[in-house]
């Protein structure tokens, strides 16, 4: 396997070799428009699922609370609902995190100190670094997410904690900031967190001290976003590492391709793979309510909407991205159009 992936970057011009990237564009504006606003209006009464308070303030988040943003690969957006409501990041900050990490010591490296293979098992088990050799297992999962955050650039954990904002602000093309209700919730009840990044270092899979690299992922997890700060960062991803809005490069299209492989086989918790099956492009999903999705060349998605299924995807996020996904040509696998009108899938 090491060898297989030791490959570099191939050395050409991706812009002048479009047959080897993905192809496809998304359909006109006014389509786009149309889409967002069906998906929206078809799923803003789906009431399922049940908000997360696992970390106390989340719970107070409205299950009402529903938004859709769409950001294409010029940076134009396509929104509708709650899109500028704050809330906090959680896990969808970990494949940014993880891209800095590989940006700052290759994805090879990355790769081999923090794993990419999926546990099958919670995103805060404790028995996956128990059973697994790896540890780590991936950065998605909060062992391999505390391991990413423990390797910031930085000597300090305000210099860590600094390169870690610095760099999700990037991606999202504005300051993000922290939510201090939401990290003074999570810091006093991150106990099973902290008990993960204890274990970690006594098999030598942390490369920080535990408390300190907790602290750094408690804070990374409370930045607040909207779901238009999401669909720009996705659609960063999207756009093999370039913000769209502002046009800053903020990683390269090596380490993009990496990141987005980790989200499509562990973006979604458990059920990543009906995800893939489902969806067929890379996401990735938060316990406040946030989804994002990345179809390579065409764009961002995000959604956000706070009441989960029981593995702690948001349900209407999956629903809208499920449909938004069909309909805007987005799944990685599909060769041939769908054929019939409505498509059939
Ligand atoms: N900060 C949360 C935790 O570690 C993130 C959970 C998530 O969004 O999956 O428990």
């Amino acid at each position: 396997m090491a060898e297989l992936s030791m490959h570099e970057d191939l050395p050409f011009d991706e812009a002048t070799r479009p047959a080897l990237v993905s192809t496809g564009n998304l359909p006109m504006h006014t389509e786009i428009r149309r889409l967002v606003t069906e998906a929206y209006e078809l799923y803003r009464d789906d009431d399922s699922g049940a908000v997360a308070d696992y970390i106390p303030v989340l719970a107070q988040a409205s299950p009402k609370l529903f938004g859709i943003a769409v950001v294409g690969p010029w940076g134009r957006s396509f929104e509708i609902g709650d899109v500028e409501t704050h809330f906090s990041i959680q896990s969808v900050s970990k494949p940014f995190v993880f891209a800095l990490v590989c940006d700052t010591l290759g994805y090879e490296a990355a790769r081999v100190r923090l794993g990419v293979n999926s546990t099958g098992f919670p995103f805060n088990s404790l028995m996956a670094v128990e059973l697994n050799a790896e540890r780590t297992m991936n950065p998605l999962v909060n062992a391999g997410a505390i391991a990413t955050t423990s390797l910031a650039p930085g000597a300090t954990l305000e210099e860590k904690w600094a390169s870690v904002r610095e760099r999700l602000s990037m991606f999202a093309g504005r300051e993000l900031t922290i939510n201090a209700e939401v990290y003074a919730s999570e810091s006093a009840t991150n106990l099973r967190n902290q008990g993960i990044a204890h274990l970690l270092r006594s098999y030598g899979r942390l490369y920080f001290d535990p408390e300190e690299a907790t602290d750094i992922y408690t804070r990374q997890c409370s930045l607040d976003v909207t779901a238009h700060d999401l669909a720009v960062m996705a659609a960063t991803l999207a756009n093999g590492g370039v913000n769209p809005v502002s046009g800053d490069r903020v990683i390269g299209p090596g380490v993009c391709r990496r990141v987005l492989a980790v989200m499509a086989s562990a973006g979604l918790y458990e059920l990543s793979g009906d995800w893939l099956y489902q969806i067929g492009v890379p996401g990735k999903s938060g316990v406040s309510g946030g989804i994002v999705t990345v179809a390579p060349g065409k764009g961002g998605l995000a959604t956000y909407s706070p009441p989960l299924d029981a593995a702690g995807n948001s349900v209407r996020g999956q629903l809208a991205s499920k449909y938004l996904a069909e309909r805007l040509g987005l799944n990685l696998f599909a060769s041939v159009p769908a054929q019939g009108s409505p498509p059939r899938f």
